[in-house]
């Protein structure tokens, strides 16, 4: 009998992972649920051309009915995996369907943090479909828009909004913009950027409330001022969906946890992918947590390697990478950044909206960095991390690379 994988989750992470198994010459059947109805789309766009009305539903599609057919993948969509039986074998949807598995790949994903201040309608979050069609009916009623958390999506949001002609103002308790990923100097920048195209900012300022009143929304800020909005975004981060594992008896802790091969603990035959996948990750010695799309393809990839061939495990150790477009700015960040890392910035061809600030360890060692609308200085970086290469020789081939581009008479 032909062995049966059940991936479920139905976004980027478990797409990749069925197609890839496919790629990889799985033999077996391929099973595919997603508790959203809709065929599987992708994410990023929501916060970008999507929600500024510039691409439509079928262009962030990731896979259609025919596609899927081709390839050989069954779709179960619109019915959420409520439970798992590991001694069984099992999966059980939420009308009671229980699907059976050889390999089980778990690609869930997470969910927005919901809004501590209430669910008052005008009051959004984005993660889903459903999500980012609400929002932009509502910004086509035109603003204010205070977008709560200056985060990679608060930040898209804010662009966005503002680049389809609405007054934004964005609120972080945090001094600067991204302050998670960025060290406070370089965060300005990107402050900076936001003020510059006419959105206000309230750093350093936390929420304490948000009232509705006759259908106007207003924000309180804890320094006693308050906001008006005619819609509200709360961009706090995300929490991955585990929720539905809880009785499985897999160790869970802000993710699923698994090994380097993306197996989890205690039960080599079911794996996690993307958002939802605490794995160990080998060039960091620890177990970490990414919610990136280069990383859900990549682990996709990796786990549908493994489950294909089992004799010949292979590791997922990325380098992490992530990019974020803001306005006509790409925004691009590869290993880690931020935080107490040294760091030093290389000018592009234009210092005004192109540069590379690089981070370094105490050894001297490149850790992460983080380009403007530099995508070669990027990629120089990504390998150069890949490599385990210094800082000093990193600026030097980064800081080459601006000749170059010049003295070609590309810029
Ligand atoms: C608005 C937005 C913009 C983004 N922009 C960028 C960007 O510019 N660059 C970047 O690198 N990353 C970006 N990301 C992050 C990136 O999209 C995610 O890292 C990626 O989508 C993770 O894929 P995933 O498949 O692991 O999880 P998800 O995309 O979260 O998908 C999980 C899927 O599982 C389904 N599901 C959940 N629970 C169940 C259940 N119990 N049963 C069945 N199905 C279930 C969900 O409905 C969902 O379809 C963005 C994310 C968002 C929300």
């Amino acid at each position: 009998m032909s062995p049966t994988t059940v991936v479920v989750g139905s976004s980027v992470g478990g797409v990749r992972t069925a197609q890839a198994l496919r790629a990889a010459g799985y033999p077996g059947d391929v099973v595919l649920v997603g508790e959203e109805p809709d065929l599987p789309y992708d994410k990023p766009p929501l916060s970008k051309a999507l929600l500024a009305g510039t691409a439509s539903t079928q262009d962030i599609g990731l896979l259609t009915q025919q596609a899927a057919v081709d390839a050989g993948i069954r779709l179960v969509l619109g019915r959420a995996a409520i439970r798992l039986d590991v001694d069984a074998r099992v999966v059980e949807l939420a009308d009671g369907e229980r699907l059976g598995y050889d390999d089980l790949v778990i690609a869930t994903g997470a969910r927005a943090r919901p809004s501590p201040w209430g669910e008052l309608p005008g009051v959004h979050v984005l993660r889903t479909l459903d999500d980012a069609v609400a929002l932009r009916a509502d910004l086509l009623r035109g603003g204010p828009l205070i977008v709560i958390g200056a985060g990679f999506i608060g930040a898209e949001v804010a662009a966005t909004a503002r680049t389809t002609g609405v007054d934004v103002t964005i609120v972080d308790p945090a001094p600067v913009a991204m302050s998670r990923v960025l060290e406070p100097a370089d965060a300005m920048l990107f402050g900076l950027l936001h003020e510059r195209q006419g959105v206000a900012t309230r750093f350093g300022y936390g929420v304490t409330g948000i009232d509705r009143t006759e259908g106007a929304l207003r924000v309180r800020l804890a320094d006693g001022s308050t906001l008006p909005a005619a819609a509200v975004v709360v961009g706090i981060g995300a929490v991955p969906n585990d929720g539905w594992l809880a009785s499985s008896g897999l160790r869970i802790d802000d993710g699923v946890v698994c090994d380097r091969y993306g197996r989890a603990v205690d039960a080599p035959r079911i794996h996690a992918v993307g958002d939802v996948a605490r794995w160990f990750h080998p060039r960091h010695d620890a177990l970490v947590r990414v919610e990136h799309w280069t990383n859900a393809v990549e682990q996709a990839a990796c786990v549908a390697h493994n489950i294909t061939h089992p004799e010949d495990l292979r590791a997922h150790s990325p380098v992490e990478y992530v990019w974020s477009d803001q306005y006509d700015w790409k925004i691009q960040l590869a290993g880690r950044t931020g935080g107490s890392l040294d760091h030093v910035i290389v000018d592009g061809a234009d210092p005004t909206r192109s540069f590379a600030v690089l981070y370094a360890g105490t050894d001297g060692r490149l850790r992460g960095a983080v380009t403007a609308n530099w995508p070669k200085a990027l990629v120089l970086c990504r390998r150069a991390l890949a490599g385990g290469a210094s800082l000093d020789d990193t600026r030097g081939a980064v800081a080459a690379a601006t000749v170059r581009t010049t003295s070609a008479g590309v810029r």
